[in-house]
């Protein structure tokens, strides 16, 4: 991990964030890459979570299996960046970005503050039963959450 000033993320806001605090800010759950659902609008909105994955998530590690070129591999793939910042209600609700953005703190298991890179892992933060997209035929079934 780069040399970062101590609990950076209490007292700068996001945007005044450098690069490495940015990246810093990512636990490496994985979480972002397992597909989402919306349904309906407005109040009447649904975001489905699933545990099915994109294709190139390595469902043991959390991480993407073709990194530099993820981009080409999958199209709809999102980077986080802070021109995005107010789209990331999608992100689960453990991810730092959307904590930090709706002014939550940091949970005592993020490796900021265990300085251990596998306090997510432990904390069982990760999705542990995942599976890759191109298995699955009815999504439906591996719903794991819906937040309204
Ligand atoms: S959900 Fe958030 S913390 Fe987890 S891998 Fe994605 S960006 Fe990083």
């Amino acid at each position: 991990m780069a040399d970062l000033e101590p609990y950076f993320w209490q007292h700068k806001s996001l945007l005044e964030m450098n690069e490495a605090e940015w990246e810093a800010l990512c636990d490496g759950c994985g979480k972002c890459c397992y597909r989402k659902y919306i349904e309906g609008r407005g109040k009447r909105q649904k975001l489905y979570y699933t545990r099915i994955a994109c294709n190139l998530l390595d469902l043991e590690t959390g991480k993407c299996g073709q990194y530099s070129k993820r981009f080409q591999l999958e199209p709809d793939c999102t980077k986080l960046t802070k021109k995005n910042l107010p789209d990331f209600r999608w992100l689960p609700t453990t991810c730092a970005y959307r904590l930090l953005y709706e002014g939550k703190p940091l949970p005592e298991w993020h490796p900021l503050i265990t300085h251990n890179t596998h306090s997510v892992k432990q904390a069982n933060i990760m999705i542990s039963n995942g599976i890759h997209e191109k298995e699955v035929i009815d999504w439906f079934e591996f719903v794991i959450d819906v937040e309204k």
